[in-house]
C-alpha cells in the first residue's frame, strides 16, 4: 500500500494514472475528508459560526461536535439538525470533486464504500447499485428507541422543522414540528451509525451487493483508492465485516 504526502501531487496524480491503468476494476473507498473537499465541512467552525451563533454562544464550535451530542433540548437539537441535513442533503449537491472522481473512474468497472452520509455519490452520478453507505444515509430517519425496524423518509419531517425555527433561538418553537416517531411517538434521529440503536437493515442489500461484486473479482487486478478517511472510518475497518 502506498499514500502520497501533500508535497508531492504530480506524482501521486502520475502513480495513479498508472495504476488505473493497470488495474481491471477499481473500489473507492471515501470518507468525510471527501465531502470536506466538496464544501460539507463537518469541522468548519467558521460556516458553524456563521449558521449557528446560538449553539456557539453554548460552547459549541463544530458540526462535529453535535454528533453523539446528549443534554440538548429536542428543540434545540432539531433546530441544529434540520439546518445542518438541508445544507447536507437537500442543496444542490453538484461538485467538481465527486464529479471528477467520477470521471476518472468512469470507464472501469468501480464499487464505493463509503462512511459519508450526504449521498454525494448518487448525487454526482455514480450508480446507486454500486455503493455501500456503511454508516446510513441522512436521507432516512429512525425511531431512538427502536420501537421496530422501519425507516421512513427524512426530507418532509426536516422541511417540516425548517418552518418552525426561531430566528433569534434557533430553536424549533412549535412542538408538533419536532420530529417524532411514526408509530410510538417517541424520539427519532436520521438513519446513521450514532449508537446502539442504529437500523443497518436497508443496507443489507449494498453490502450483499458488494460481497457479490469483490467475491466475483477475487483473482482479478483491483485498485483500491481510499479517500477522506480517518483511522476510525477507514476503509481497512469499514470495510473488514465484508472481506
Ligand atoms: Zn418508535
Amino acid at each position: 500500500m502506498r499514500g502520497f504526502g501533500g508535497d508531492d501531487l504530480a506524482g501521486a496524480a502520475a502513480a495513479i494514472v498508472q495504476w488505473l491503468r493497470d488495474a481491471d476494476h477499481v473500489v473507492i473507498g471515501a470518507g468525510s475528508g471527501l465531502s470536506a473537499a466538496a464544501g460539507l465541512d463537518f469541522g468548519d467552525r467558521a460556516d458553524f459560526a456563521a449558521r449557528f451563533p446560538a449553539l456557539v454562544k453554548r460552547g459549541l464550535k463544530a458540526a462535529y461536535e453535535m454528533i453523539g451530542h446528549t443534554g440538548l433540548a429536542q428543540a434545540t437539537s432539531w433546530g441544529f439538525w434540520a439546518v445542518h441535513v438541508d445544507q447536507m442533503l437537500f442543496a444542490d449537491g453538484r461538485s467538481p470533486v465527486y464529479e471528477n472522481l467520477r470521471r476518472v473512474v468512469a470507464d472501469k468497472d468501480h464499487f464505493v464504500l463509503t462512511s459519508n452520509v450526504d449521498a454525494m455519490f448518487a448525487r454526482n452520478g455514480f450508480d446507486p447499485d454500486g455503493i455501500w453507505s456503511i454508516q446510513g444515509d441522512y436521507g432516512l430517519m429512525q425511531c431512538l428507541r427502536p420501537c421496530s425496524q422501519d425507516v421512513w423518509p427524512s426530507e418532509p419531517v426536516v422541511r417540516r422543522a425548517l418552518t418552525a425555527i426561531d430566528p433569534a433561538t434557533q430553536e424549533v418553537d412549535d412542538p408538533a414540528c419536532i420530529p417524532r416517531c411514526i408509530h410510538c411517538g417517541g424520539e427519532v434521529f436520521l438513519n446513521v451509525r450514532g449508537g446502539h440503536w442504529f437500523i443497518d437493515r436497508p443496507y443489507h442489500e449494498q453490502r450483499d451487493r458488494w460481497r457479490e461484486w469483490i467475491s466475483e473479482r477475487a483473482d482479478d487486478r483491483v485498485l483500491l483508492i481510499d479517500i477522506g478517511s480517518g483511522f476510525n472510518t477507514s476503509l481497512a475497518t469499514a470495510g473488514r465485516p465484508a472481506v
